[in-house]
């Protein structure tokens, strides 16, 4: 486990996602949490800051898809933690283009991404939102068993989504 003074902040972080685990900073001084790891909290100026453990829970605050040549799109978010700090992520598992705002975000896995001259950590998420998982499956299934081509399965998504919330309330 982590400790602090354990290192550098970045160190520390890093750590943290060796283990699997999400890390970031409360501070004493003025209860601010604290992400991406600092020596001083950018509030108050303190350098009282602990880890801890976040559990990982948030929301999608604002989310982009990524086009690229000859691959599938892929999606990047910035995400409210619930302890209250924001942060950049990935949400994997559903189709880039369905990641919505507002949806409910679990802490999944750690990819390391080639950044330049050095290999970054990059915590990734998966969806908690059991709609659009199950709206994720089902473009899934019409893209690999239907063949249906990305616009109809993006239409269709749409539509059984829409019924989805009128039936649900
Ligand atoms: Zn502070």
């Amino acid at each position: 486990m982590a400790k602090e003074g354990d290192g550098a902040p970045a160190e520390v972080y890093r750590r943290y996602l060796q283990n699997g685990e999400l890390g970031f900073q409360r501070c004493d001084g003025c209860g601010a949490a604290v992400f991406y790891p600092r020596v001083l909290c950018p509030v108050c100026g303190s350098d009282a800051l602990r880890w801890r453990t976040s559990s990982g829970r948030g929301v999608v605050y604002a989310t982009t898809a990524v086009y690229r040549r000859e691959a599938e799109p892929y999606n990047v978010v910035l995400v409210d933690l619930e302890e209250g700090f924001r942060m950049m992520s990935r949400v994997e598992g559903m189709p880039a283009e369905e990641v919505g705002i507002g949806l409910r975000v679990l802490f999944a896995d750690v990819r390391r991404l080639e950044a330049g001259p050095a290999a970054v950590d990059m915590p990734v998420l998966s969806s908690l939102d059991p709609l659009a998982l199950a709206l994720a499956a089902l473009a899934a299934a019409c893209l690999f068993w239907l063949k249906l081509g990305l616009l109809r399965t993006l239409g269709l998504t749409a539509l059984v989504g829409l019924v989805a919330k009128l039936a649900l309330g």
